[in-house]
């Protein structure tokens, strides 16, 4: 049995809904298909969801309501007629966004979270209509009643373990399941969404939960590439690699895939494909266990460059004989509810890198006076404006002679490395660059390791 989930830009407009029926339907095992909003259908058009995002909003601020709602129930309409669709299925749409409006949360964020949701939950209906249209019998299913339990951590929403016992009971239906992506519910019953491109999450913790054989993600690429092809002309396809390698190049910047989308397959060696809707013959990248991948030909397998860092020097003279001083620097992150990146130290002094996001200007000058006054430090200061580049292979375990090939290569480039840091298992160098740096750094080193 497969679990398929297909993006934004496979359900963006009726011919793409009828390339994603014809490739469901060409495989009996693809009973559970999971679906995003409509994405984007040319370079200046709006994802439905950011539509939501923009009503909720008009919501909130009194603004011209109706069109803003016309615009959203607009693009499912134009799929509804050109699929030839009852139009009563629009009606219901259009009554079920405002119903979210009229009934909603007085908290903006519950009522954000309940407004992006409706961009998955139309699509799953539509979908679902149009696959029994054409003589298939396929039913919607609303995670709540499948079980799909997150944490109350809106906008960005982990899944409860308890969801994974009550999906498995999914299959017992004898028909193809369309399952709407990136939203679940609280155990208080609020709607809850992952962060933006959490449909793929979905996707996999349906995969795990059903022990799926393979966990087929649909998107607008061929395969995954070992560089982003808008900074790398024509990068080397990657036919297969590990979980591990996906993970780094995701954490890296690689937006093919949900950073989290890997983690409910893990632990179960579920592989997962990335394929392409708009070329369903292309076999695609596969991702699996470090056990099923064939020892690597070549050391690095990907590049990937993120922006948005930034670091916190912390200087004390003597800090290695202090003990403790780790755990309470750290503590002051914890307790400001700042996720820490990494932390480079060297005798005296520790760096943290958090990414920018994670930490607004308040909470970041409440950090460094935490820091100045209750550590005794001789100077603690920040850089903004970093970049990591992460160079990733499983074949660079053991090898002699990676980190000064690209050291050698950022040489060439004129780039000024401020941070290395590997770890032990060795699948990884992360480099920290000025974010100006981030681009001219992965084109230096896909030369050094692919040209
Ligand atoms: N529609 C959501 C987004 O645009 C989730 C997804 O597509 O996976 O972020």
């Amino acid at each position: 049995m497969k679990v398929i989930k297909f993006g934004g830009s496979s359900m963006a407009d009726a011919k793409q809904f009828k390339k994603v029926a014809n490739i469901v339907l060409s495989d009996p095992e693809r009973r559970v298909v999971v679906v995003s909003a409509p994405g984007k259908r040319g370079d200046n058009d709006t994802k439905v969801t950011d539509l939501l995002i923009n009503l909720a909003g008009t919501v909130r601020d009194g603004g011209d309501v109706s069109a803003a709602l016309e615009q959203v129930v607009g693009r499912y309409a134009a799929i509804a007629r050109d699929l030839k669709l009852d139009r009563s299925i629009v009606d219901t749409i259009r009554a079920d966004i405002a119903s979210r409006i009229e009934n909603r949360n007085p908290d903006f964020v519950r009522f954000l979270d309940c407004m992006k949701a409706a961009g998955e939950d139309n699509s799953a209906k539509l979908m679902a209509a149009y696959l029994n249209s054409r003589g298939h019998k396929a039913e919607y299913v609303d995670p709540k009643d499948a079980g799909l339990f997150l944490s109350e951590e809106f906008g960005n929403a982990q899944v409860l373990p308890k969801s994974y016992e009550l999906l498995k009971k999914l299959p017992e239906r004898d028909s193809i399941i369309v399952f709407p992506g990136f939203f679940g519910y609280s155990e208080n019953g609020d709607v809850v969404t992952f962060s933006r491109g959490g449909s793929d999450v979905t996707g996999g913790i349906l995969a795990a939960a059903l022990g799926a054989d393979v966990y087929e993600n649909f998107t607008d690429v061929d395969f995954v590439y070992a560089a982003n092809p808008h900074i790398v002309d024509n990068p080397f396809p990657i036919p297969l690699f590990t979980y591990e390698e996906m993970r780094e190049l995701s954490y890296g910047g690689f937006s093919v895939l949900h950073e989290e989308a890997l983690a409910p397959v893990y632990s179960l060696g579920i592989p997962v494909n990335i394929r392409n809707t708009n070329n369903p013959d292309a076999p695609g990248t596969f991702i699996v266990a470090d056990d099923k991948a064939p020892k690597s030909t070549f050391p690095v397998v990907g590049i990937a460059a993120d922006k948005g860092f930034m670091t916190i020097h912390v200087y004390k003279y003597m800090m290695n004989r202090e003990i403790g001083f780790g755990r309470r620097l750290l503590q002051i992150l914890e307790e400001e509810a700042v996720s820490y990146e990494h932390t480079p130290s060297g005798i005296d002094s520790i760096s943290i890198i958090v990414r920018e996001a994670n930490c607004p200007p308040e909470k970041l000058e409440r950090i460094i006076a935490r820091i100045r006054d209750s550590l005794g430090v001789n100077s603690v200061h920040v850089v903004k404006d970093q970049a990591i580049v992460m160079l990733v292979g499983r074949g660079m375990t053991k090898s002699v002679g990676i980190a000064a090939r690209a050291a050698e290569a950022f040489n060439r480039a004129g780039i000024n490395i401020n941070m290395i840091n590997q770890g032990s298992s060795e699948v990884s160098i992360m480099f920290g660059v000025e974010a100006k740096d981030a681009k001219p750094a992965v084109k230096a080193l896909y030369e050094e390791f692919f040209d």
